[in-house]
């Protein structure tokens, strides 16, 4: 250990000068060190043009860079792209700052706190962790009864009968008010079978997230058959109707497919670790690996010259004739650059030349545009290197409808041998989706 560099507190994301990192850089640079150990590499980089500096220095000096999350080699090119696309997601983390807050309460959900708040659930006590014997066994009798085909209503008369007191009836109570009747309605029952919470599962904004501390009173598979039967409550229209269609917090909930059954994931947690799981089970992909790998890909399609390209189908003479005028444009643009850079001609007649082309290409790519649904495009400076900031940048919505429209990620089990895991990499496989006339008319 040569030495120990803290920029305590100084987010390198302020644009603030970081003397440690300076130091840092200079020792790599006067080649007193071997080897650089970071908590993650965005603690050293927080933004791109560090990481470039760090990549040159390292590449030239020969340094290895090692963090906890796992080490990663700066002198091969699959270690600087993982480098690269860590870098970059932890600058989209950083930029979008009003999502930090979310996350963090994403991932206290994550896990398991209790959330206090409104009336206790039904079969708990106050601390909302306690198990209260006989309301949890009415519970379990009735989702076995009501699997075996027993009226939600018919629960409802039961639990009336038997003087079960329904969390809302409790309220009134609790207020002073005159024991109520038990109050409870087939609604009441089937809003209890279908509450995650009773498998044990925390919900955070609609999409589950984690395993609580509380006790469960449903095995899993009793309350996913429950869901099945009688329909996610959060989907069905009716009271909820003004608040349909939500929003999937995640990059690939509803996008990326399990390998196995081909049904698509969604945001999970796997004995403790974030994860997109299909509903079966079969996979339990690490999320933050699995979003990190499909921001790589979708920079990496989007900054090709012919990006425009993955975006439209084949196959439509109109679109053919547009796609090749628009790469006759971009190759006279190269053209034109090569001759500007050799000083075969001056900088107006470069000028003169390259706002024509711009304005051609600009036409050649206009239907290319309105058939891959412009929309989605706008901000997005296809084909360059500014699309990797501009991506980052892109609220989530359009980064899901954009990784839906050119990409299909499939995800693998991971296999049941725990001591040899699948690498993590071989886990997921991203592919360009196929466009056909058929799928963007
Ligand atoms: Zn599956």
């Amino acid at each position: 250990m040569v030495d120990e560099q803290v920029d305590n507190s100084i987010s390198a994301s302020t644009g603030k000068e970081r003397p440690a990192w300076k130091s840092v850089l200079a020792m790599v640079e006067a080649r007193a060190v071997d080897i650089i150990v970071a908590w993650h590499i965005d603690r050293m980089t927080r933004s791109m043009l560090d990481l470039e500096e760090l990549i040159l220095l390292a590449e030239d000096a020969g340094v290895g860079v090692a963090t906890a999350s796992g080490d990663i080699d700066l002198t091969t090119d699959v270690g600087r792209m993982v480098a690269r696309i860590l870098a970059a997601v932890a600058r989209a983390e950083v930029e979008r700052k009003a999502a930090r807050q979310r996350l963090a309460n994403a991932a206290r959900a994550a896990e398991g706190d209790v959330h206090f708040g409104g009336v206790r659930p039904f079969g708990y006590e106050n601390d909302r962790i306690t198990v209260i014997p006989r309301e949890a066994d009415a519970i379990r009798k009735a989702a076995g009864d009501v699997l075996a085909g027993k009226a939600l209503a018919e629960v409802a008369r039961e639990w009336s009968a038997a003087g079960l007191i329904s969390s809302r009836a409790e309220i009134g109570w609790e207020k002073g008010k005159r024991k109520p009747k038990a109050g409870w309605s087939a609604r009441g029952v089937k809003n209890v079978l279908v509450n995650p919470r009773y498998a044990g599962i925390r919900v955070y904004n609609g999409d589950e997230v984690g395993t609580g501390v509380w006790q469960k009173i449903l095995e899993l598979e009793e309350y996913l058959a429950l869901v099945q039967l009688l329909g996610d409550p959060r989907r069905k229209k009716g009271e909820n109707a003004g608040r349909s269609g939500r929003k999937p917090q995640s990059l690939l909930t509803g996008i990326a497919r399990c390998q196995k059954c081909g049904e698509t994931v969604r945001a999970a947690s796997n004995r403790g670790e974030l994860t997109y799981s299909c509903r079966m089970s079969h996979v339990h992909t690490n999320r933050e690996y699995a979003e990190m790998r499909t921001h790589g890909d979708m920079i990496d399609r989007l900054s090709r010259p012919d990006a425009l390209g993955l975006l439209v189908p084949s196959g439509i003479d109109e679109v053919d004739a547009a796609k090749a005028e628009a790469e006759r444009q971009r190759a006279k643009l190269d053209q034109l650059a090569k001759l500007l850079a050799a000083d075969l001609m001056t900088v107006e007649q470069f000028t003169t030349a390259t706002t024509a082309a711009r304005e051609k290409l600009k036409e050649a790519e206009l239907p290319l545009k309105k058939v891959a649904g412009g929309d989605l495009l706008i901000g997005l400076d296809l084909g360059t290197s500014r699309v990797k900031g501009q991506w980052v940048e892109l609220p989530l919505e359009r980064q899901r409808n954009l990784v839906e429209a050119l990409l299909e990620v499939a995800l693998v089990p991971r296999g049941r041998k725990r001591r040899d895991p699948m690498p993590l990499a071989e886990q997921v496989v991203i592919e360009d989706r196929k466009v056909t006339a058929a799928s963007a008319t």
